[in-house]
């Protein structure tokens, strides 16, 4: 890895047909970039890859977007053939970010710099930037919106938990969970956050005994019903601490179907603004999501490649909190916000991110 020569990257690319481009500097007609997504099954990712392309082709380069299905080899594959179709810069959101050191290799032998987007690549020095949100604070916000919901700061309580936590593989999941579990713990600890299912991690490093693989909604159901069944005979859940929408809806699914009604639907907690996720905040069914305004990670992604590009050094804000096990990775990192049901129109359907139409508005 160490020293890429960023400013030579147009020059070596200059081999490949040249595609009519209708934009952009002289470099980026000449320039492939790989932009590798995990899986379109979910919302985001689909976002995600659209915007990152169309703005990429808007300055001009050449892009090769892939989804992966959430399958590690595949998306190892798909890489190995971004490098052999000669890609200058490869844009990649991992699906197990532990998994991709040796094709990455391959990348730095053929001195493609590599961004990671939205989530670390670990253990290599192979990974130039990080370009993401701040994933720690969206587990804050959802500790806290919990908190002020609940008045637990007042000392309201014992209320029943059910926390969750995202998928082992994904190096967000972790940050999400220690920011929620730093503003709770205290209170399972205290006595006013009860978890009848037992399901709360002796500590935070223990995170991964309630993640949920792959991220994926059927699976975050089965393990609230079974939650459901097995602890709740006489009792009724009142918070579920849920890192992101894909398992809240699982989540929702289970309540819907153990009976619970709007007179007893729990607190939920959820992230990214997912569409079904925001109808059913529209419906009562879920009380808040962290919004990560992917448009955004977008603008930076495309302004780091441009600078890579043009041998700048892209814009960073954060060069300590990333560190990937082997070296600490040059990050930028947006800022999460929180929106409930109130806040719907304001912050997701003015801004644009929904048409009123989406959302059933
Ligand atoms: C992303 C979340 C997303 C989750 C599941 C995480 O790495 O940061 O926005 O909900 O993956 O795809």
């Amino acid at each position: 890895g160490a020293t890429l020569l960023f400013g030579s990257l147009a020059a070596c690319s200059s081999e490949r047909s040249d595609d009519a481009s209708d934009g952009g500097s002289a470099a980026a007609g000449d320039t492939t970039i790989g932009i590798a997504m995990p899986t379109k099954s979910l919302e985001r990712w689909n976002n995600d890859g659209t915007h990152l392309q169309e703005l990429l082709q808007d300055e001009g380069y050449k892009t090769s977007l892939q989804y992966a299905d959430n399958k590690v080899d595949q998306q190892i594959t798909q890489i190995q053939n971004m490098i052999n179709d000669g890609a200058d810069v490869l844009v990649i959101a991992s699906i197990d970010g532990t998994a991709l050191g040796p094709v990455l290799q391959t990348a730095a032998d053929a001195d493609i710099p590599v961004i990671a987007y939205d989530r670390l690549i670990n253990d290599t020095e192979n990974v130039d930037y990080y370009a993401t949100f701040d994933n720690e604070l969206v587990g804050t916000l959802q500790g806290q919106f919990i908190e002020e919901q609940l008045g637990l700061k007042d000392g309201e309580g014992p209320f029943n938990l059910e926390p969750f936590a995202g998928s082992p593989d994904d190096n967000n999941a972790k940050f999400f969970f220690k920011g929620a579990w730093d503003v709770l713990s205290p209170y399972v600890e205290s006595g006013q956050l009860v978890v009848p299912s037992g399901k709360a991690p002796a500590t935070v490093d223990d995170w991964t005994t309630i993640g949920i693989q792959g991220w994926e909604s059927a699976k975050a159901q089965s393990e609230m019903e079974n939650r459901l069944n097995s602890f709740y005979a006489d009792k009724k859940v009142d918070v579920v601490l849920s890192p992101n929408d894909s398992l809240a809806l699982g989540i929702e699914q289970a309540l819907d179907g153990a009976g619970y009604t709007e007179a007893d639907w729990p607190l939920i907690t959820g992230q990214d603004a997912d569409q079904a996720n925001t109808k059913n905040m529209l419906a009562g069914k879920q009380s808040m999501t962290v919004w990560k305004d992917t448009r955004t990670l977008g603008d930076q992604v495309a302004k780091m490649v441009t600078d890579i590009v043009n041998g700048d050094t892209p814009e960073t804000n954060d060069d300590e909190t990333y560190d990937n096990g082997v070296k600490v990775v040059p990050s930028y990192l947006l800022p999460p916000q929180v929106v409930t049901a109130d806040t719907v129109q304001e912050m997701l359907v003015d801004s644009g991110f929904y048409s009123a139409a989406d959302l059933g508005l």
